[in-house]
This record gives C-alpha cells, sequence and structure tokens, in this order.
C-alpha cells in the first residue's frame, strides 16, 4: 500500500507525574496524529516521601516512541517525515546521575515529596540579609516544592551522591536534562542541558539574568560543575542517538528542539502569547499560569512568578505568575489506590453523578501540605462534615469539588494580582476529560470553562517549540495558524450566591487542616 502524503511531522514527549506519552502532529495543522501513554509507578518508601524510577521513566519513553511509531506505520504514515522532537515534562522532581556509567545515583525525588521539611526549616534560619533574598531572585518561595532543597537533601544523606561529586562524575538534572542527556547519547556524548523554565523551578536559577546564581548556589550549597547548560525553550540541543540494544532506533539522528516545563507547555499549546491570557492545567496537582508578558511581576498573594518560555535563543524571556495546588487528580488516584473505592480515575464521574451533590461533606486533600496561595506545610488532608447518611458517593463529589475550589482559591489570587478579572478560564489536562468537573469549576468559579477539543495542549505546545526552532523551521508559531481550534464551553449553572456559601464553606475546612501537624 501507498504511504500517506502529510507535511512535516513532529513528535513530543510529555513526561508527567502519573504517566509518560509520546504524540505525533502534523505541523500544518496541529492534528494529533498518534500517540502512546505508559502510566509510571510512584513509590512511597515513607510517609510524606514520593520517588520514581528514573530507569522506569527513560524506558517508558523508549516504549512510547516504539509503539507510536509501530501505529504511525499501520497508517501508513512514514516516520521519516518527523523531523523534530520536543520535551515537556513533570517539573521540579531531582535526578542525580553518574555521568560515565549512565546510572542514577538514587531515585527521582518527585516534586511532591516532603522529606526535605527539616532541610527547608534549618535554611531558613540562615537567610541571608532580608527573607527576600531567595524570593527576589527566584520568584518562588522556600519550599519542600523545589529541586535545591531536594538536592541538597542527596548531598547530605546519599553516599553514592557524594562520592561521585568528589570524584567529578555526579550530573544534577530535573526530568527534561535526564531525557535530553539519555537520548542524545548518554555516557557516549550525552548533552547535558535544560531550558529556562525549567530551570527556573530549582531554585537556584536567576530569573532576572538567566543564569544560575552564584550566591543562591552557595547559600544552599550547590557545586556548580553539576548543573546543567540552560538554553531557550525552542532551539537544537542535539540529535537523537539510542543504544542499538533498544529498540527505539526509528528516530535516529532526528533534532531534539523543544523543551518546556509542562506547565509553560500548556500555556505555549494553548497559544497564551498575549499579557494577560491564562490556561489551567488539571493533573497530577493544578497550575494556573497567566501570562505577565516581558515583565516579572511578583505575587502579592501568595502566587510563584516563573519564567513562561523564552521560543529561540536570540528571542525575548516571557514571564508568568503561577497558582500551584499540589493535589488535584492525586486525589482520584488515591480514592482508587488507597481506598479502592474506584477501579479507574473514569469512574469517579459515574459516583459523584449518583447523588450529585457532597451533601456538606468537605474534602480538604492537603496530603503534601497546602501550596498556593497558603504555603502551609503544616496542613494534612481531611474529610469533614461527615454524617451517617454520608457514602462513597458523596466522598468522590467532595474531591472532585475539592478540585474546582482549589481553583477558586489560586484565581481569586490571581485576580487581585492582575487588577482585570479573567472573563472566562482556559483549561486542559488529564481530569478535563470529567464533565462533572468541568461543569462544577464553572459554577464555582462563576466563569464559563472553556476547553479545547484537543486535549493534548502540553505535548503541543512542546511540539511548537521544537517545531519552530532555528534549523528545524516546519512550525510557525503566528496567531493566525490558531482560529482553527475548536473549543466545548461550560457556562455556570447554580446561583451565585449558592456558590458564594459553599465555597465559604471549603474555606472553613481548609482552616482545619492548617496546623495539623507541628
Ligand atoms: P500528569 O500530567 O500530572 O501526569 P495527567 O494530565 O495525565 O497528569 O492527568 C492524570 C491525572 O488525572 C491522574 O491523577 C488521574 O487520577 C486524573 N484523572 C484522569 N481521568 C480522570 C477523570 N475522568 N476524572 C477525574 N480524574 C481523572
Amino acid at each position: 500500500t501507498k504511504k500517506a502524503v502529510l507535511g512535516p511531522l513532529v513528535g513530543a514527549v510529555d513526561q508527567g507525574t502519573s504517566s509518560t506519552r509520546f504524540l505525533v502532529f502534523n505541523s500544518k495543522t496541529a492534528e494529533l496524529l498518534s500517540h502512546h501513554q505508559v502510566e509510571i509507578k510512584q513509590e512511597f518508601p515513607r510517609e510524606g516521601w514520593v520517588e520514581q524510577d528514573p530507569r522506569e521513566i527513560l524506558q517508558s519513553v523508549y516504549e512510547c516512541i516504539e509503539k507510536t511509531c509501530e501505529k504511525l506505520g499501520q497508517l501508513n504514515i512514514d516516520i521519516s517525515n518527523i523531523k523534530a522532537i520536543g520535551v515537556s515534562n513533570q517539573r521540579e522532581t531531582t535526578v542525580v546521575w553518574d555521568k560515565l556509567t549512565g546510572e542514577p545515583l538514587y531515585n527521582a525525588v518527585v516534586w511532591l515529596d516532603l522529606r526535605t521539611q527539616s532541610t527547608v526549616e534549618n535554611l531558613s534560619k540562615r537567610i541571608p540579609g532580608n527573607n527576600n533574598f531567595v524570593k527576589s531572585k527566584t520568584g518562588l518561595p522556600l519550599s519542600t516544592y523545589f529541586s535545591a532543597v531536594k538536592l541538597r537533601w542527596l548531598l547530605d544523606n546519599v553516599r553514592k551522591v557524594q562520592k561521585a561529586v568528589e570524584e567529578n562524575r555526579a550530573l544534577f538534572g530535573t526530568i527534561d536534562s535526564w531525557l535530553i542527556w539519555s537520548l542524545t547519547g548518554g555516557v557516549s556524548g550525552g548533552v547535558h542541558c535544560t531550558d529556562v523554565t525549567n530551570a527556573s523551578r530549582t531554585m537556584l536559577f536567576n530569573i532576572h539574568s538567566l543564569e544560575w546564581d552564584k550566591e543562591l548556589c552557595e547559600f544552599f550549597g550547590i557545586p556548580m560543575e553539576i548543573l546543567p547548560n540552560v538554553r531557550s525553550s525552542s532551539e537544537i540541543y542535539g540529535l537523537m542517538k539510542i543504544s542499538h540494544s533498544l529498540k527505539a532506533g526509528a528516530l535516529e539522528g532526528v533534532p531534539i528542539s523543544g523543551c518546556l516545563g509542562d506547565q509553560s507547555a500548556a500555556l505555549v499549546g494553548q497559544m497564551c502569547f498575549q499579557d494577560g491570557q491564562a490556561k489551567n492545567t488539571y493533573g497530577t496537582g493544578c497550575f494556573l499560569l497567566c501570562n505577565t508578558g516581558r515583565k516579572c511581576v511578583f505575587s502579592e498573594h501568595g502566587l510563584l512568578t516563573t519564567v513562561a518560555y523564552k521560543l529561540g535563543r536570540d528571542k525575548p524571556v516571557y514571564y508568568a505568575l503561577e497558582g500551584s495546588v499540589a493535589i488535584a487528580g492525586a486525589v482520584i488516584r488515591w480514592l482508587r489506590d488507597n481506598l479502592g473505592i474506584i477501579k479507574t480515575s473514569e469512574e469517579i464521574e459515574k459516583l459523584a453523578k449518583e447523588v450529585g451533590t457532597s451533601y456538606g461533606c468537605y474534602f480538604v486533600p492537603a496530603f503534601s501540605g497546602l501550596y498556593a496561595p497558603y504555603w502551609e506545610p503544616s496542613a494534612r488532608g481531611i474529610i469533614c462534615g461527615l454524617t451517617q447518611f454520608t457514602n462513597k458517593c458523596h466522598i468522590a463529589f467532595a474531591a472532585l469539588e475539592a478540585v474546582c475550589f482549589q481553583t477558586r482559591e489560586i484565581l481569586d489570587a490571581m485576580n487581585r494580582d492582575c487588577g482585570i478579572p479573567l472573563s472566562h478560564l482556559q483549561v486542559d489536562g488529564g481530569m478535563t476529560s470529567n464533565k462533572i468537573l468541568m461543569q462544577l469549576q464553572a459554577d464555582i468559579l462563576y466563569i464559563p470553562v472553556v476547553k479545547p477539543s484537543m486535549p493534548e495542549t502540553t505535548a503541543l505546545g512542546a511540539a511548537m517549540a521544537a517545531g519552530a526552532a532555528e534549523g528545524v523551521g516546519v512550525w510557525s508559531l503566528e496567531p493566525e495558524d490558531l482560529s482553527a481550534v475548536t473549543m466545548e464551553r461550560f457556562e455556570p449553572q447554580i446561583n451565585a450566591e449558592e456558590s458564594e456559601i459553599r465555597y465559604s464553606t471549603w474555606k472553613k475546612a481548609v482552616m482545619k487542616s492548617v496546623g495539623w501537624v507541628t
């Protein structure tokens, strides 16, 4: 059979906290042609600890590439049309590996991990000058969330890491760096780099000068020689070079030319290129980012300042305000894996639909403390308002509502910081296939919720960055390309007063979750 004729294609690795995907898009139409997804294990070796195996993550990338190429073959699409590959990744998650053997020296310490609580307390006692030292350079509050403290913990506690640093064999990276180094050859010439968006989540990166910050590295005690080179989000970093013992050799020689932290990738994929445009992504956590243009805006209301993207070596850097919620989809996974009240994430919708209300039950999933806007490490999860009448359907409903209330909190903070309230909310991420959740979100925010019909916006953003890179040039980022995007809209359906009452009860529940651990 004849192979289908298509324009240039672009692939994207989307390495999230819950799963890895590889997706292939047509660069002319942004149409998704094929993809494959593999769920990633999370290990909880102690209370509050969250780890993943970097080798499993890498293996899942190979598997997704291979399976997607197979599927393209079945569609008669020639994979030699794939002209570039982009990477988007879970941010902050920290890996240290040996550059001579290619072996990770410890599991990846996942962004949600809480083991560094005492590290953070000790560091905060010796912040030089004023408390603004870290925040003014990085846009971030000192918290367990960011890579610097995870790396500090590895240097303090893991002999193999200490030894490798002494012997000048250690490399540090977030997941993007680990993947790009491995995919460009690993021990035989792998490129050790990251992009500005991922770097801006390490807490070692100066978001004004766009360089690793010497003073911060001294403060955290991080040897600068283990850090990756920081590049823009759209340029050729290296070429795919895959060891031949692995079958994913199909894309050998294809440039890797896009790299964005997942939330930045979604911002790009949702085409939020203008000042004031925002999107909220519902995955393991929930992340609302608002483009603030070329200005670095500092929040008065518990939001982070972060690098949004820099789409080319000579292109300007754009910034965003970000509201981060640690637990969103993770609460659904918890109901599945820990309580067993559902077998698949999708079943939550059926349970919630059966009752259509939480019947006064509120669920604050502060499993890792509370992130924005509270930044309260002392909080822990609670389910309250229970009666004899409460059943698992009400708890399911309350879990979905919790995701919506948390989003309302960060949207309120965003509106206060920006001055101009958002008129609608653009959404994406794994949870947005849940229609009840989307309707609830519109009810609780009291503004329309708008969802693109192609849900893989994170991967799309990474593909766009890769395809637009200098030397690749198969994707144009001009706004007129975007008119074809079709949207699904959810309008508020309850009355505003009811929405407010529910929200204020939620806030009461949040107050009960705070200060649980001391
Ligand atoms: P990540 O990018 O963090 O890996 P995804 O965007 O892939 O996350 O979304 C996966 C998360 O969404 C999981 O935590 C899962 O429990 C949740 N999820 C998936 N489908 C649904 C659904 N229909 N309803 C509610 N939650 C869902």
